[in-house]
Order: C-alpha cells, then structure tokens, then sequence
C-alpha cells in the first residue's frame, strides 16, 4: 500500500470496512460512568464476559462512582468477576470512581468541559489507566476527537504495510490523526470496525479469503 497517500488509503480502508460491516453502534452503554467502568473492565477480557460484569454491577446498584466508592471491596469483586482479574480492577474501578468523585463530584458530564490533552493527563495519572483506557473514556465516554489504538489496530495496520510491528502507541496514534479529520465520530466507528475485522478476517492467523482488504494488504497470505 502506498504510504505517500496516508489520507486516501486510510478513507479507503474505512469506507471498505464500512461497506462490509456497516455501522457497529459502539458504545452500547446507557451512561457515560457505564462506559467509564467499561474501559477499565474491558482489559484483557472478552466483551461477552464484561457485559456480564457490567449487568451485574447494575443489578447490584454499582454503576457510579460514589456507590463503587462505598462498596466493599469483596461484593465489588463479585459482581465483576466474570470479566476476570477482578481483584486488580476492584482497585482499578475504585481509583478511577475517587479522581471522578474528587475532581468532578462523580458527574462524568462535567469531563466534557475540559480540553482533551489536559484530561487525558488526569486520566493517565490515575493508578491502572494506561494509553489505550485513557483514551477509550475520552472518545466513548466524552465524545472527544481521540484515536484508539490497541493490539488489534498494530496487527491489521502493520500487515497491510502502513505501520511496523512494533510502532509505539503514539505512532499509530498519529498515523490516523495525522491523516484524518479530528471527528470523534469518524473514530469511534473506525475503531469499531478495526475491532470487527480482526475477529472477522485478520485474525492472530488470518482468514485473508474473502478479505475486504486483501488487493491492498502486503501480509503474504499464502504463508
Ligand atoms: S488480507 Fe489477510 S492479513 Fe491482510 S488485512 Fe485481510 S485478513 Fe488481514
């Protein structure tokens, strides 16, 4: 794939994805604190399990942040432990709940007021969030202009040549918010559908058959 037409390759992998997916709806969550905690539970688990968690943090009456702040830390830990690692990301989930009880009275509304850079700083700061977290919440949770980069966008941007293996977070970050509109919209749903093709098609050994992407894509497929 050309790198000289960053821009135009990166609208066309889109619109391809887009075109064979469609639209993926994401985040489903019914409040901004429900993505929050999503974020947080979401590390190294499957979707399907941090919806159980997430459903039985509702029916438990724990989705803000002054009531996960309360909770003992064993009841907390039940509730999500079908997203597994429970004990760490009881701690995870309480040091985010007390920045967003201390900082903004627990209103994950009032995060929208403040400049993204600023924010992702406070968020980076608070202990268990890392890059690709931080900038879930601020694009999910707060509809700010943020790339998402994880695993799954390193392994799908570097076999279709546009990136190395081992480009940093900032890197890849970089590559799409050098080369796209800063629209929040643009990168939830592109984010979306990197996720949907790499459990779709570009899979850890890839199903290139059939891929939207292959004609474009410079990963010997045939190995
Ligand atoms: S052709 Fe294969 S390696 Fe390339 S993007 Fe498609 S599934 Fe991934």
């Amino acid at each position: 794939m050309d790198k000289e037409n960053l821009a135009q390759n990166l609208a066309d992998i889109f619109q391809r994805l887009l075109k064979k997916y469609g639209p993926q709806h994401w985040w489903p969550a019914e409040s901004r604190f429900e993505m929050m905690a999503g974020a947080v539970l979401t590390q190294s688990a499957a979707w399907t399990n941090v919806e159980k968690a997430i459903s039985r943090l509702k029916e438990a009456n724990l989705l803000s942040a002054e009531a996960i702040l309360q909770a003992a830390d064993n009841a907390l830990a039940e509730s999500i432990r079908p997203s597994g690692y429970f004990n760490v990301k009881v701690r995870k989930l309480k040091a985010l709940s007390n920045w967003l009880q201390t900082g903004y009275g627990g209103q994950a509304e009032k995060l929208l007021e403040i400049e993204s850079s600023v924010l992702r700083n406070e968020l980076l700061s608070v202990w268990g969030i890392g890059e690709e977290t931080a900038d879930s919440i601020l694009l999910y949770a707060c509809g700010k202009p943020v790339f998402v980069i994880d695993a799954y966008t390193r392994r799908i941007f570097s076999r279709l040549g546009l990136t190395e293996k081992e480009a940093g977070y900032d890197h890849l970050q970089r590559l799409f918010t050098a080369n796209l509109a800063a629209d929040a919209a643009l990168y939830n749903e592109y984010h979306a559908l990197i996720v949907r093709h790499a459990k779709e098609h570009c899979r850890v050994k890839p199903g290139c058959e059939g891929c939207v992407l292959k004609d474009v894509c410079r990963f010997d497929y045939r190995e």
